[in-house]
C-alpha cells in the first residue's frame, strides 16, 4: 500500500515517534512529507523511511490561535496545498498525523481523490484548543474515511465536540518491546552524565532519581515536581529530560525561579532533549508524568512501565487508562504537589512493594502496548479503507 503520510512538526514528539513507527512497515512505498526540516525529519531517515520537507517556512498557526492567524496563515497553506495534491496522485490513501497537517491533508484529499485517514493525538477540548481550531478539527475529520483515535480519552473528546462516531477506531500507542529487553534498572547509568553534580556518587550513597520525560511545556506541569520536591527528602533528585520548544522560553524562566526561590539548585537537572530514553527510565527510581491538563496518551508511562521503572501520573485522559491505580503505578490527582509527594516517599520507603508494582506493570505493558499488534490493526484498518472507498 501506498501511503502519503503528512506531519506539520519539526521536532519529535508523541505524535510523530508514533508516526515513525507505523510509517516504517510501509517504508519501501510510502513518504512522509513533514512541513519543515528539524530532528524528526532527521529521526525518520536515521530508521530509513522516505521523509520530504515540503514547505519553506513553519505555519504560524498554533493550537489556540483564533481566526485572524488562521485566515493569515491562507497564503502559507496554498501553495503547501498545491505542492501535496501533485505528490498525492503517487499515493493511495493520504494519512495525516497532525491538527495543520488534517487541514492539508483534507484538501488535498478532495483536490486528487484519494481517502483521508486522521490520526487523532489530541484531546479536542478547550484545554488544548480554541474554538475555531476545534471547529476546524470535528468539521475536517468527519469528512475522514477513518479516524484513528490514540486513546479512550481522545476519543471521548471528539464525539463530545461534534465528532462522528461511526468510522472512528480506537487504536494504542504501540512499542518496540526490544528497545526495553536490555535496560537494566541502575542509577549507575546517570553516574557518568551527573558525576560533577552529585559528588556522593562515589560513596555509593546513590540519591532517589525521579524522572520526568517531557518537552517543557506548562501543561505539561514540570512545575508540579518542583513543588513536589519541598516535600520530599533531600536526597530526591528531580531528572527533566525534553526541551522546550519554541515559544515555551518564559515557563523554562518560571521554572527556574521557582528551583531558586524554593533553595532547589542542588537536587533538579535539566538534561535537555536525549535519544536514549529507555537507559535513562531505568536508571531512574521513579517516573513521574503531571499533566495539569487530560493527557491524549502519554506514551512516557507505557515506556517507563516497559523499562521496569515505577510510574505515577497525573489522573485525567488517557494516563487512567493506561494506569491501574495501586496495582500497576499510581494515579495521583492533576496538579497536586503534596499527593505527589506522598507517592514519592511511599516510593523511596517501600521499594520491595514499588519493584513488584513495577514488575506486573512491565508484563502487562508487553502485552497490550507490543508495536507489531499495532501495525497489524492499522494495515487492516487501511485495508478496509481502500476496498471501501
Ligand atoms: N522523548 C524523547 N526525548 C526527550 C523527551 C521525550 O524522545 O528528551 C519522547 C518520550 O520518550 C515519548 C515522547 O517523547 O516517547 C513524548 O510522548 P508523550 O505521549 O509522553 O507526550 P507528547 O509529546 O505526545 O505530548
Amino acid at each position: 500500500m501506498k501511503i502519503l503520510f503528512l506531519d506539520q512538526s519539526s521536532e519529535p514528539g508523541g505524535a510523530e515517534l508514533c508516526l515513525a513507527d507505523i510509517a516504517q512497515q510501509f517504508a519501501k512505498t510510502s513518504l512522509v512529507g513533514v512541513f519543515t526540516e528539524g530532528l524528526f525529519p532527521d529521526y525518520l531517515r536515521q530508521w530509513n523511511i522516505p521523509v520530504k520537507v515540503l514547505a519553506d517556512q513553519t505555519f504560524q498557526v498554533q493550537k489556540t490561535s483564533g481566526l485572524l492567524a488562521a485566515l493569515k496563515s491562507l497564503n502559507q497553506l496554498v501553495p503547501l496545498v498545491t505542492r501535496v495534491a501533485q505528490l498525492s496522485k503517487h499515493y493511495d490513501v493520504i494519512y495525516a498525523n497532525t491538527q495543520k497537517a488534517l487541514v492539508v491533508g483534507a484538501l488535498t484529499s478532495f483536490l486528487s481523490n484519494r481517502p483521508l485517514v486522521y490520526h487523532l493525538h489530541d484531546i479536542v477540548s478547550r484545554d488544548h484548543f480554541s474554538a475555531i481550531n476545534r471547529r476546524i478539527i470535528i468539521t475536517l475529520a468527519n469528512q475522514a474515511a477513518l479516524v484513528i483515535a490514540n486513546s479512550q480519552a481522545s476519543f471521548d473528546a471528539f464525539i463530545q465536540s461534534g465528532g462522528r462516531a461511526e468510522n472512528v477506531h480506537i487504536v494504542y500507542n504501540g512499542f518496540r518491546l526490544e528497545s526495553y529487553e536490555n535496560c537494566v534498572n541502575d542509577p549507575k547509568y546517570l553516574h557518568s552524565l551527573l558525576a560533577s553534580d552529585f559528588t556522593n556518587f562515589d560513596s555509593g550513597d546513590f540519591p532517589f532519581f525521579v524522572g520526568h520525560f517531557s518537552r517543557l511545556s506548562p501543561w505539561k506541569g514540570q512545575h508540579v515536581l518542583i513543588e513536589a520536591l519541598q516535600y520530599c527528602p533531600d536526597n530526591v533528585i528531580a531528572l527533566f529530560v525534553g526541551d522546550a520548544l519554541f515559544g515555551e522560553q518564559a515557563y523554562v524562566k518560571q521554572l527556574r525561579e521557582k528551583i531558586q526561590v524554593l533553595n532547589l539548585e542542588h537536587r533538579v537537572k535539566f538534561l535537555g532533549f536525549r535519544s536514549d530514553i529507555p537507559q535513562l527510565m531505568a536508571a531512574c527510581n521513579l517516573v513521574t508524568h503531571t499533566s495539569t491538563a487530560p493527557e491524549p496518551f502519554g506514551r512516557v508511562i507505557i515506556e517507563a512501565m516497559l523499562c521496569g521503572t515505577p510510574v505515577v501520573a497525573a489522573g485525567a485522559g488517557g494516563a487512567v487508562e493506561l494506569i491501574n491505580h495501586g496495582q500497576t503505578g499510581w494515579l495521583t490527582p492533576p496538579g497536586d504537589a503534596k499527593k505527589l509527594a506522598d507517592i514519592i516517599k511511599t516510593c523511596q520507603n517501600q521499594p520491595n512493594q514499588a519493584k513488584a508494582m513495577a514488575q506486573k506493570a512491565q508484563t502487562q505493558a508487553s502485552k497490550l502496548f507490543n508495536l507489531e499488534t499495532t501495525n497489524l490493526k492499522i494495515a487492516q484498518l487501511l485495508d478496509e479503507v481502500l476496498k471501501t472507498f
